[in-house]
């Protein structure tokens, strides 16, 4: 598929409006009404809402959040690590997930803070064991994922789980793209306050959507609603308070978010 070709390919919501929770399918400036959802199938209904009389939800409410930890070469270089013989698979709690526009809330003992632009997957189907070359078939769609992560924590713990766990350290959205392959042209770009800070094709993964899906389902079943965000470009870098993050990929669109001190 060429990238002008996703522009065809229909972009699935959720939104609240008049104070009810929907799910739709976004075109141009209207969103439609469906009736059902992403994982168990859904028809259009008639009727629209204009999008700017609209709040975009996170597209799904993931069963789980998986993600990929050096899966650029240029990342693997910046942080000066080796580049890996196999995926290397952490995991984000539920309670990191805010939509398109909602605050990331940093709070102010946890140090350096980093924006991870990244492509989310959505699995679609139930798997297990699947060979690399079946892989695809159990993708619903894709969307935009920013793997926020407290670097100094990282660092200072030695595994992942609190650096890359805090609420609102898992920004998703704006629509999941509902096509089982991206493109591999199709770029993702990180933007800090406007300014492009990351970009890079998909196709400069080292491990496939694929080969990703294939590897987690060897050890555990993905499941309908599960999330993999799959591994951010080189050019990560800290982000602060009052801060704006935008990560556009090609086909899906932007997820934009402010940073904010937090209160909580
Ligand atoms: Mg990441």
């Amino acid at each position: 598929m060429m990238i002008r070709d996703i522009a065809a390919t229909r972009k699935y919501c959720r939104f609240t409006a008049d104070g009810k929770i929907y799910n739709g399918i976004l075109h141009g400036n209207m969103v439609d009404l469906i009736e059902g959802d992403l994982l168990s199938g859904f028809s259009t209904l008639r009727m629209s809402y204009p999008l700017d009389h609209v709040k975009l939800l996170p597209p799904i409410t993931p069963t789980k959040i998986w993600c990929v930890g050096r899966n650029y070469v240029g990342h693997v270089r910046e942080l000066e690590h080796d580049v890996p013989d196999e995926p290397l698979i952490f995991m984000k709690p539920l309670t990191s997930i805010v939509g398109n526009n909602d605050p990331v809330r940093v709070p102010e003992w946890a140090g350096r803070i980093d924006y991870e632009g990244e492509l989310a997957v959505i699995i679609g189907k139930r798997c297990h064991k699947v060979p690399e070359t079946e892989a695809l078939s159990f993708v619903a769609g894709y969307s935009c994922f920013n793997d926020v992560t407290a670097r100094d924590l990282q660092n200072l713990d030695g595994q992942w789980t609190r650096a890359k766990g805090f609420d609102t350290f898992g920004p998703f959205g704006p629509v999941v793209l509902l096509t089982n392959r991206m493109p591999a042209a199709a770029a993702v770009t990180t933007r800090l306050n406007g300014l492009a800070v990351q970009r890079d094709v998909l196709s400069n993964m080292i491990f496939s959507v694929s080969r990703i899906i294939s590897h987690i389902s060897m050890f555990a079943t993905l499941e309908p609603g599960d999330v993999i965000a799959t591994g951010t470009p080189e050019g990560v870098g800290r982000v602060r308070q009052g801060d704006k993050v935008e990560v556009e990929i090609d086909g899906i669109g932007i997820l934009s978010n402010p940073f904010i001190t937090d209160h909580t």
